[in-house]
């Protein structure tokens, strides 16, 4: 399998290379020049345990044999042992738990997946392989433990001191060696800024190979198609209406190229919040980016959305035919609140705010019939964001694996908002 940027002025590049430049140098996204058929995957019979199955069946294609069979297939092993529980809340309205994996939100797939692939391929780089990533909260988590061990590579975390959840913090504190935490006294634009100039710090390259495991990675991206086929082998007859909370638009993006590859669903809806730019894109046929707002879903406050580049190069650009496979809804804070505390009296279960935001649009626009299923992703556990049990004035049960966390020994270095302090910390660590 080759990959081509959207932008279309980067070389087109084989599976390692993409997964090791992250993004092309045109500034694009890449693309797959081909989506393979894997219809066949979308009508095997369901047994428990088979995602990871699943993820090496449809990744087989898009590694193009780069990494060997029996290696991808421990990768996958490692990577998802964890299931996808489909509940039923209403009748025909299920939520896909995509949360039990170890930071309890579906990013650890795509983070676990990409950081197996990169110590993989790191004994071939020549330079110990050093991640940066800056995170509001549920990136750096998921990236933090899919990288913790892994052999030949490090990891740089910042986040904004004091701004993430109590989970959160837990999660971003409580690491292994080979992650090195900072907690920057400064927003999580600070954050951000002091990732890029490292990033393209000329010292820091000469020295290691870096790079950003960010969302947009192919490697973060394209093992997500196995939520949408792991649900989808569990209602062989339905139709089925895949309601996704979309923020960068990958998951969303994932689902999609999975329907172009055969996976048998209806159609898509991208829920957002306020942050509704393609909304409004699919409604006026123009595209404005807007700076983010902030929301009680606020893993999903993106003004920008990068992956849109993805679903536009899927649909050759053609603005009806995204209207045809996508339909949108933005809720705002207050329906999501109220959607929190509906469901849960009235179905006893428990949602994060980005999940509520997804059964709220599901409600909105799906109607469940005997032969149509609607199916709400279940992105994070509610246990992650404060605001659940302020809006239930109730606390929630924290998992096990939360809890223990809570055991190790906390590792971080807190750092003013300056790159020298910053640089020094790393230098120091790695
Ligand atoms: C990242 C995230 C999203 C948004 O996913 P995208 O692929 O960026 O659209 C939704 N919910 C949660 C809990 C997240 O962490």
């Amino acid at each position: 399998m080759r990959y081509f940027s959207t932008n279309g002025r980067s070389a087109v590049v084989g599976f390692r290379e993409a997964l090791l430049q992250g993004q092309p140098e045109d500034g694009g996204l890449y693309f797959p020049t081909e989506i393979p058929d894997l219809a066949e995957l979308a009508v095997l019979p369901w047994r428990e345990g088979g995602e990871a199955e699943t993820a090496f069946s449809l990744m087989r294609p898009y590694v193009g044999g780069e990494i060997r069979d029996a290696d991808l297939e421990a990768i996958c092993g490692d990577a998802i042992d964890f299931p996808f529980p489909l509940v039923e809340i209403t009748p025909g309205i299920f939520a896909l738990e995509l949360f039990h994996g170890p930071t309890l939100a579906f990013k650890d797939v795509g983070a676990r997946f990409m950081s197996r692939c990169l110590g993989y391929f790191s004994g071939s780089i020549g330079k110990r392989a050093v991640v940066i990533v800056a995170t509001s909260g549920d990136t750096g988590g998921a990236v933090a433990h899919g990288f913790a061990g892994v052999e030949g590579v490090s990891v740089v975390i910042l986040f904004p001191k004091g701004r993430v959840s109590r989970v959160q913090e837990l999660q971003l504190t409580r690491t292994d060696k080979n992650v090195i935490t900072l907690e920057v006294h400064g927003s999580f634009d600070d954050c951000q800024r002091l990732a890029k100039t490292a990033l393209s710090d000329r010292d820091l390259r000469n020295k290691y190979f870096l790079t950003s495991a960010n969302s947009i990675n192919i490697a973060r991206w394209l093992p997500q198609q196995t939520y949408y086929f792991a649900a989808r082998r569990q209602f062989p007859d339905a139709k089925i209406v895949f309601s996704v909370p979309s923020g960068n638009f990958g998951n969303i993006a994932a689902g999609l190229i999975a329907k172009r590859a055969g996976l048998g669903a209806r159609s898509f809806i991208a829920a957002c919040n306020a942050n509704n730019v393609v909304p409004k894109y699919l409604e006026t046929g123009q595209y404005i980016p807007e700076p983010s707002k902030r929301t009680l879903s606020n893993a999903m406050d993106v003004g920008d959305p990068s992956n849109l580049a993805r679903i536009r190069q899927l649909f050759n650009d053609d603005l009806d035919l995204i209207r045809e496979n996508m339909a949108t809804a933005s809720i705002s804070d207050e329906d999501t609140a109220a959607t929190i505390r509906k469901v849960n009296r009235e179905f006893g279960y428990t949602m994060d705010p980005h999940t509520a935001v997804g059964f709220a649009s599901l409600e909105k626009l799906a109607k469940p019939g005997p032969s149509e299923v609607g199916v709400a992703l279940a992105t994070a556990h509610p246990v992650k964001f404060d605001s659940v049990s302020d809006i239930l004035s109730n606390n929630i049960d924290v998992p096990d694996a939360v809890a223990r966390l809570g055991d190790r020994e906390r590792r971080s270095i807190e750092i003013g908002n300056s790159y020298s302090e910053m640089i020094d910390a790393i230098k120091k660590s790695l």
